[in-house]
């Protein structure tokens, strides 16, 4: 792999929620990682001209529903994922396979299912971007031994629990004990019902089993009351995620609880798609313009959410612009026409960002985003 320097940006976000950007306007890549941050340019090998704009790390969305390979028969759509990169999003972690056609609701079934997500997913990342997929549906009959094999084969997620056959707080609390005690995230559903089979789940059901993320806190589509969110804070330790799929409003209104709270770096932002709702390939970006916009958190921050917060909570070797990270990396500026003058100006009036260029593991990925509007910049990437 070659070497790769990007020069001359304006602002570093560095995706880490305790000091948020970086002073600097030089990053250098070597063999697929960030080698540092901020200096000079190194010596050799390709360089980028930022033009002035803004560096943020690959955006990494904590909730999607993906199927195997890059299509979702939930809305009938080829290219999902690869959409999503030209939307910056450069890590996806499965909330579920629920949307598997004739997928199984028997114990060997959805271990199988997740088993075989996971390795998939792992074999083939569609355009690039690195898909942890693979969450076991909770079903009855399933034992802690089959947490201990899935874990064996790679499992590390567990599907947002109130989607799938167990409904009672009291097992679902069991089976996520099992699962974190094999090194496993577990989400819970909040909120109304999503699609037929879903429940309606309150903060007392998050509060009994006690998960990793309490899931779509500003609905999935239909939100919580935010005085359940303030029980979730105070009596879990869970990450509070806010999603595009969800209510507007209440995205805002969650952000600015935790902001008061001073707990933003429990916030984390996904989308939810596919979905009821569809496939949004810039709802990451949206939803940090919400967080930021309506919910009066610095732009910065609200990129952090959705970067560094998703990768710590997963343990991932991206999401943050550090020296030795995976060099996952996108060029945003304010989009053309925007009332701002760069990308976290653009952010916090509620602009949705243009996306200059897309590298992933220091591989350029994405030239001119086939999605967003274009960039005020101009910024310069070798052919
Ligand atoms: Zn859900």
């Amino acid at each position: 792999m070659s070497d790769l320097t990007i020069t001359n940006i304006g602002t570093i976000v560095s995706g880490n929620i305790t000091a948020p950007i970086t002073p600097g306007d030089t990053i250098v890549i070597r063999d697929g990682k960030i080698e540092s941050v901020g200096g000079s340019p190194g010596p050799d090998g390709v360089e980028i001209d930022a033009g002035g704009a803004t560096v943020i790390p690959g955006l990494c969305d904590n909730h999607v529903h993906p199927v195997i390979g890059d299509y979702t028969p939930r809305q009938h759509q080829i290219g999902f994922i690869e959409s999503c990169l030209h939307g910056g999003v450069t890590t996806m972690m499965s909330a579920g396979e629920p949307h598997t056609p004739g997928r199984p609701k028997d114990p060997a079934g959805v271990k199988a299912l997740a088993i075989l997500a996971s390795k998939s997913f792992t074999n083939l990342r569609p355009a690039g971007v690195k898909v942890h997929a693979g969450a076991v549906m909770l079903e009855p009959g399933l034992t802690e031994s089959d947490f201990a094999e899935m874990a064996a084969e790679g499992v590390r997620l567990v599907a947002e629990i109130g989607i799938s056959g167990i409904k009672d707080a009291d097992e679902a609390a069991q089976m996520t004990r099992w699962a974190q005690a094999h090194g496993m995230r577990v989400m819970v559903h909040t909120g109304g019902a999503s699609i037929p089979g879903s429940g309606v789940i309150g903060a007392d059901f998050v509060i009994t089993v006690q998960p990793d993320v309490a899931g779509h806190t500003n609905g999935g589509p239909t939100a919580l009351p935010l005085s359940d969110v303030e029980m979730i804070l105070d009596q879990t330790e869970a990450k509070v995620e806010v999603v595009h799929n969800g209510n507007v409003k209440a995205a805002g209104a969650v952000a600015a609880l935790l902001a008061e709270r001073d707990e933003l770096h429990r916030l984390v932002v996904g989308t939810d798609s596919p979905a009821g709702s569809g496939v949004q390939p810039l709802g990451v970006l949206r939803t940090m313009s919400w967080v930021s916009s309506l919910g009066g958190i610095p732009a910065a921050i609200a990129v952090a959410a959705a970067t560094g917060n998703v990768a710590n909570l997963h343990g991932l070797d991206t999401g943050t612009i550090t020296p030795g990270a995976e060099a996952d990396l996108v060029i945003v500026d304010a989009p053309l026409g925007s009332q701002a003058d760069d990308a976290l100006g653009a952010l916090s009036i509620g602009d949705t960002l243009a996306v200059a260029a897309v590298l992933i593991d220091g591989v350029v990925r994405v030239r001119k985003s086939r999605n967003t509007p274009p960039p005020v910049r101009s910024i310069g990437i070798p052919q």
